[in-house]
């Protein structure tokens, strides 16, 4: 080292001083140098990390916006498909009610509306009515089993049932009198005229066109035990039993004792359906009180 250093001087003279100051010097660049380096890494370091949390902070709120985003869509999506199920429903409950309708406008132009109108000395009947169809009672039900006895289609399960349900009871009850068209009940007025004379005759036998009888849905029942007559039969178990009973087969009395609307006649009973005769049996009331507009709302479950 000194033999290098004196080499050196040789060429230059070189004192101590300068070499250690020159070495200082050097070593002083070199710190300087490595602390700038140091500095930069740390500094980098920094913003790698700065950074890098940034990246996270950003990840982090992304990641919520997102969820957020998601379920603001799912929401949405929700809302949406709810209001289009809501649609749906209410097009299918449109569609539900005009086939609704269409269906009661289709069972109530299958029933006839005379069905269920009033018919006595007050409201009239045309004398070209006659059902669209009627049918045999049969002889079980007669009184008169050869005597021809009808009454339309839809009604006869009603006769049949109810005066099965009787005779389960005990009580006997026939089909006396039903259908009869104007001509039938024009011939038998007259001729009611002339055993009895025409004011004992209008009390007891409904003019032609008043009588509920060419509906085809009115019988008049009689029992055993009155010598085959109409009368006294709201004296026997029978009158009582149907008072009571009737209803549940759809038949109601269509002039009870007291109306204002033709004699009392315990054995006319006339068919209004089980709705309506319910209705009538559970307020007490009869039919001929009741308002025809009311009466005709039961008029769509007449044969239910
Ligand atoms: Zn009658």
């Amino acid at each position: 080292m000194q033999a290098t250093i004196e080499k050196l001087g040789r060429r230059m003279p070189i004192s101590k001083e300068m070499v250690v100051s020159t070495l200082a010097m050097t070593i002083g660049i070199l710190l300087l140098v490595s602390g700038y380096g140091f500095y930069r890494v740390e500094k980098l370091s920094t913003q790698v990390n700065t950074l890098a949390l940034a990246l996270a902070s950003t990840t982090a709120i992304f990641q919520i916006a997102l969820s957020e985003a998601t379920s603001t869509i799912d929401i949405a999506l929700a809302t949406e498909r709810q209001n289009i199920q809501d649609k749906l429903g209410e097009v299918q409950d449109q569609v539900g009610s005009v086939t609704g309708t269409v269906d009661d406008l289709q069972k109530l132009s299958s029933i006839d509306s005379q069905l269920l109108a009033k018919y006595s000395k007050v409201f009239f009947l045309s004398d070209t009515y006659a059902p669209a169809r009627l049918v045999e009672i049969p002889a079980t039900y007669k009184y008169i089993e050869n005597a021809p006895l009808q009454i339309i289609p839809e009604v006869l399960p009603y006769v049949e049932k109810m005066l099965d349900a009787a005779k389960d009871d005990g009580v006997d009850i026939y089909a006396s009198s039903a259908y009869r068209s104007f001509n039938t009940q024009s011939a038998l007025k007259g001729q009611y005229k002339v055993t009895y004379g025409a004011g004992t005759a209008n009390s007891f036998s409904a003019d032609q066109g008043y009588s509920e009888h060419q509906l085809g849905t009115t019988i008049d029942f009689i029992t055993t035990g009155t010598g085959g007559i109409l009368e006294g039969f709201d004296k026997k178990p029978a009158y009582q039993w149907m008072v009571q009973n009737a209803y549940r087969y759809g038949f109601v009395q269509s002039y009870p004792p007291g109306n204002g609307y033709y004699i009392y006649e315990p054995w006319h009973w006339r068919f209004v359906g089980v709705k309506l005769a319910t209705s009538l049996h559970k307020s007490g009331t009869f039919f001929y009180q009741m308002d025809q507009r009311k009466i005709d709302t039961y008029l769509i479950s007449l044969f239910d």
